[in-house]
């Protein structure tokens, strides 16, 4: 059983989830949302049933501050964090992670994110690429899919279910998806490649994190990939010569057109700047070109 917890994260809800599974052994999560939402976590998994104390397994899809922010918080119980190699030394040792998103977030970072403690490395399980751990009867197999991140997994659990984390992209409410594209590692190819490997892994049901089930996987990825090479080109036609925060302002007004072309207005599609910030997919964008231009 899947239940889809809303973070209600700065009090806008639908924009970043965390899933708690039923098992045999117990409820484990997948994602623990920032520490700024642990009491809106907390209080999803009692409205189930469940103490926070009661997770014993935390399944991460990469260790972004949305994503894995509050995952210490878990570990302090004992808990065991599951997440990719890449992202083993971050969550142990978060000081590199927090100075980073820092330099992005400046003055925002503690009421966005707030508090990141270190994880004892004991408690911090590595998973390869289609490692499958089991928690009861159920199985999580972890799928590197790197793209959005290079510590990204997307965790297919049992025979249909898969958590895509951002590699599947961002779509709210029934809305359009958009690719999340921040820095400071996004990869198009590789992204493009983990698309294609998720069109053909079995699992039909995604769960996004920023926001929910959705059951038509295979034009869900094929929209994903069109906007992906869509915005990849927009910002490849505008980066020469042009410093990447000139190019802040047009390229979310480019975004709202998408959005507004397909009926959004409103809270809705401020919804998408929230879950997806058009000025972070700018840096990113601009950081994967310019890397490409210099190699
Ligand atoms: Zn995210």
């Amino acid at each position: 059983m899947i239940h889809t917890i809303d973070l209600n994260f700065q009090g806008h809800s639908g924009t970043i989830a965390a899933f708690l599974v039923e098992t045999s052994a117990g409820p484990v999560l997948v994602e623990s949302g920032p520490a700024t939402t642990l009491e809106a976590l907390e209080a999803g998994v009692q409205k189930l049933g469940f103490a926070l104390t009661d997770v014993q397994h935390v399944f991460l899809t990469h260790i972004h501050f949305d994503h894995a922010g509050a995952a210490w918080r878990f570990a302090e119980h004992g808990a065991t964090i599951h997440v990719h190699p890449f992202g083993q030394s971050h969550l142990a040792d978060p000081e590199v992670l927090w100075k980073s998103a820092k330099r992005v977030f400046g003055d925002a970072m503690e009421q966005l994110w707030g508090e990141m403690r270190k994880i004892s490395p004991s408690q911090i399980h590595a998973c390869e690429h289609e490692e499958t751990i089991r928690v009861g009867e159920t199985e999580f197999t972890s799928l590197h899919t790197p793209g959005h991140a290079k510590h990204h997994i997307a965790w297919q659990c049992g025979d249909d279910a898969l958590f895509a984390g951002d590699v599947a992209g961002v779509s709210l409410a029934g809305g359009p998806v958009q690719p999340p594209c921040p820095p400071p590692d996004i990869d198009i190819k590789a992204w493009a490649d983990s698309i294609e490997y998720l069109q053909e892994c079995t699992a039909e049901t995604i769960y996004l994190t920023h926001f929910g089930a959705i059951s038509e996987k295979e034009s869900h990825l094929a929209a994903l990939s069109e906007c992906l090479d869509d915005w990849h080109h927009w910002m490849a036609e505008r980066l020469d010569g042009s410093e990447p925060a000139d190019l802040v302002a047009s390229f979310a007004e480019y975004v709202k057109s998408q959005l507004r072309l397909a009926g959004l207005s409103g809270e809705a599609l401020g919804n998408y700047e929230v879950a997806n910030p058009t000025q972070m997919s700018v840096y990113g964008l601009a950081r994967y070109l310019n890397q490409r231009s210099t190699a």
